[in-house]
C-alpha cells in the first residue's frame, strides 16, 4: 500500500465488474474505505470480499444509478458507515454495441442516456453536497474514447452519452473549483472487461478490432484505467480539474 488515499472514503459505481472492480481494489490498496456500488449484487459482493481478503475495508451497496431513490440511499449508506465522502468514481455504464443510428430503438437510446449520462449527473447531484460538508473532495467520471471522437465500434447513442459526460464534468468542475471539489473525466480506450468481451458471442473478431484502434495494438487492462482514477482522486492531482484524460494506448493523439 502506498497510502495515496489514506483516511479517505471512496465510492465506486459499477464496482462489481471490470474497471470499477479494479478501481475499488486499487482505492482500497491505497488506504481508502470503499463503498462499492453496483446494480449487480453478486459481482459487487465479490469485489468487497476481494478487498477484505487483501486487508482493506469496504461495503457493498446495491444501487441502480439511474434511479434517484437508489442514489440517495447509496450516499446515505456511505455517510452512515464511514461518516462522509472524499472521492467518487462515477464509472457505471452500459453499451449497446455497434448499433447504427437508424436501427437504434428509442428504448436503447433512453437506457444508454439514463445510465451513462443521467446516472453520472444524479451521482454528482447527491455526492457534491456530502463532499461540501467535509470541505471538498474529488470526483472522476468515466467517459470513453468515444466521448472524444466518433467510434466505429460503438453506437452514436453511446458516443453522445459519453460526450455528454465530458460536458457535465467540465461545467461542474468550474462550478465547484473554489469550494474544494475537483471534477475530472477519464476516457478509456477499448479495455478488456465483460462490457466489451461479451460481444465475443456474436463477433469473434472484436478483440482484434478493439486492439487495432490504437497504435499500441492491444486492449487496455482494467487495472491500467484504475490507476489513473486513483491518481485523479488523490492529493497528488491537487491542481488538476475539469480535464478529460484519454487512457487509451495512444488512440487519441
Ligand atoms: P462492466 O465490466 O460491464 O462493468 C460495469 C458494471 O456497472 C457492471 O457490473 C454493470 O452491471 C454495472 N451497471 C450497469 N448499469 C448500472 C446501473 N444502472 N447502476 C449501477 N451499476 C450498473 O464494464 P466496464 O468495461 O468496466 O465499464 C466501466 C465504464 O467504462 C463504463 O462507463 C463504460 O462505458 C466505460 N468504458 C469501457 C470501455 C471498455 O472497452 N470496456 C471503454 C471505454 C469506456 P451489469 O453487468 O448488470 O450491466
Amino acid at each position: 500500500m502506498r497510502g495515496l488515499l489514506k483516511e479517505k472514503v471512496a465510492l465506486v459505481t459499477g464496482g462489481g465488474s471490470g474497471i470499477g472492480r479494479a478501481a475499488s481494489l486499487a482505492f482500497a490498496r491505497e488506504g481508502a474505505r470503499v463503498v462499492v456500488c453496483d446494480i449487480e449484487a453478486v459481482g459487487g459482493r465479490e469485489t468487497v470480499s476481494l478487498i477484505r481478503e487483501a486487508g482493506g475495508e469496504a461495503l457493498f451497496v446495491e444501487a441502480d444509478i439511474s434511479r434517484t431513490a437508489d442514489v440517495e440511499e447509496m450516499l446515505n449508506q456511505a455517510v452512515r458507515a464511514y461518516g462522509g465522502l472524499n472521492c467518487a468514481f462515477n464509472n457505471a455504464g452500459i453499451s449497446i454495441g455497434s448499433v447504427s443510428t437508424v436501427v437504434c430503438t428509442e428504448a436503447q437510446w433512453d437506457s444508454i442516456m439514463n445510465v451513462n449520462l443521467r446516472g453520472v449527473w444524479l451521482c454528482m447531484k447527491y455526492e457534491i453536497p456530502v463532499m461540501l460538508k467535509n470541505g471538498g473532495g474529488a470526483i472522476v467520471n468515466t467517459s470513453s474514447y468515444a466521448g472524444l471522437t466518433g467510434s466505429k465500434l460503438s453506437s452514436a447513442a453511446y458516443s453522445a452519452s459519453k460526450h455528454g459526460v465530458i460536458g457535465l464534468t467540465k461545467t461542474a468542475a468550474i462550478e465547484f473549483a473554489q469550494q474544494g471539489i475537483r471534477i475530472n473525466a477519464i476516457c478509456p480506450g477499448a479495455t478488456r472487461t465483460p462490457l466489451l468481451l461479451r460481444r465475443l458471442t456474436y463477433d469473434p473478431t472484436i478483440e482484434t478490432k478493439a486492439a487495432s484502434l490504437n497504435p499500441s495494438n492491444r486492449m487496455g487492462l482494467p487495472e491500467e484505467i484504475a490507476e489513473v482514477a486513483v491518481f485523479l482522486c488523490s492529493d497528488a492531482a491537487s491542481f488538476v480539474t475539469g480535464v478529460a484524460i484519454p487512457v487509451d494506448g495512444g488512440q487519441i493523439l
